[in-house]
């Protein structure tokens, strides 16, 4: 555990005070002076992430992750991408969870195919079935901290476990928890990725992307980064460097108000359904509690109305900006069957648990109460009929 050392070194560490600055400053330079026999990967230009932000920054989120290394990305994407490029070869087999972000979805349905590379879906709730699916060609195991939109928590214990005893690299999209709620190098995972686009930067202004990992297996991963080049410019840099600052302080608010406002909703006569792994009542809360430091910022729920009838909540609340994306200070919201879940027919959606009606919430940082009071008046909007 991470303790309160982390909101210290959130904010001093990686600092260099260059010329004295108390603020880390941009350094708009895509070139830099050579040194007598540098190695390429360390030459100082801006794609090779060897700029004074990039060390900044790599500092900074490696003290905050728990880890030994830690790289960042032009986007989350390019941090998934590219570190699994980097730990597959052609031939190659990689376990997946079977709830995954859309892009790293359609990334690993779509794309990896066509490098050659091949892939098995397994459930998150059933280690014992993960063995039966290996290949000898199998490198990775890849999972989500908590799954999209219905917040299940995989046994990530057993993640790591499984990855250990069958020689795996194993990989984890920390989006949804940030390293604040959980550090999943600390209980044994190779790589942990973030999309900066939320919880890190905060401010819902940049995409960005990280890894956290050992040393070697962060360095091969730069090694392809060096070359595929989705690195991120020093502007971006600038911005996450200054968003992290209050990382710890803008979470541990988000998973207070969600709890409040989980909590809320689920003794709403008008809800007959809240996913938040929070409450004490989520079949996923044991294992998130005894994993997470906090539950975070994410919840969905089920008004008891139909999709026209959620429509009308969402319309309602004043203070959620329908939008996709999450983590920011602002609370978003969407409605998953209109966004994420849109390309699914409705039986595929019903199937994995995803109905019409559920409403996703990204809680930001407002004034719990007026959070509460808005989903009030919105929910005395809706005409509960059930179905
Ligand atoms: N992983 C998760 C869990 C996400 O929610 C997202 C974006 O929504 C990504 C990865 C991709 O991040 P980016 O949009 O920064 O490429």
């Amino acid at each position: 555990m991470a303790g309160s050392r982390q909101a210290t070194d959130l904010i001093h560490a990686g600092e260099s005070r260059i010329s004295g600055a108390v603020a880390m400053p941009i350094f708009q330079s895509s070139t830099y002076l050579s040194r007598e026999g540098e190695n390429y990967h360390d030459i100082g230009y801006i794609r090779l992430s060897t700029t004074p932000n990039h060390r900044a920054l790599a500092e900074k989120l490696s003290v905050t992750e728990g880890s030994e290394s830690a790289l960042v990305f032009a986007s989350g994407m390019a941090a998934v991408t590219t570190s699994l490029l980097a730990n597959l070869a052609p031939g190659g087999h990689l376990l997946i969870g079977a709830c995954l972000y859309g892009a790293t979805h359609s990334f690993v349905h779509e794309l990896l195919g066509r490098f050659g590379l091949r892939f098995s879906v397994i459930d998150i709730n059933a280690p014992d079935a993960w063995a039966s699916l290996l290949t000898p060609e199998t490198r990775v195991i890849y999972t989500e901290a908590m799954t999209n939109p219905l917040l299940e928590v995989a046994d990530h214990r057993a993640v790591v476990d499984f990855a250990r005893e069958h020689g795996l690299v194993s990989m984890i999209d920390n989006t949804f928890a940030s390293p604040v709620n959980f550090r999943p190098c600390e209980i044994g995972y190779d790589l942990s990725i973030e999309s900066a686009s939320k919880y890190l930067n905060g401010h819902s202004d940049i995409v960005g992307g990280t890894v956290a990992g050992s040393e070697v297996h962060v360095s091969k991963i730069k090694y392809y980064l060096d070359y595929l080049g989705g690195s991120m410019d020093p502007h971006q840099c600038g911005l996450l460097h200054r968003g992290l600052k209050t990382l710890e302080v803008r979470v541990h608010r988000q998973n207070d108000n969600a709890l409040a406002l989980a909590e809320m909703l689920q003794a709403h006569p008008k809800v007959v359904r809240v996913n938040y792994p929070g409450l004490v009542s989520s079949p996923w809360h044991e294992r998130a509690a005894s994993l997470f430091s906090g539950f975070g910022g994410l919840l969905s729920f089920e008004p008891d109305t139909n999709m026209a009838g959620a429509s009308v909540l969402v319309e309602a609340l004043q203070i959620p900006i329908v939008a996709p994306s999450l983590g920011g200070v602002e609370s978003l919201i969407t409605m998953p069957v209109k966004t994420s879940h849109a390309g699914l027919t409705s039986e595929a959606r019903q199937a994995i648990g995803v109905s019409d009606r559920l409403v996703r919430v990204s809680v930001g940082i407002e004034d719990k109460d007026d959070l509460i009071a808005d989903f009030e008046q919105g929910l005395a909007r809706v005409q509960g009929h059930g179905h």
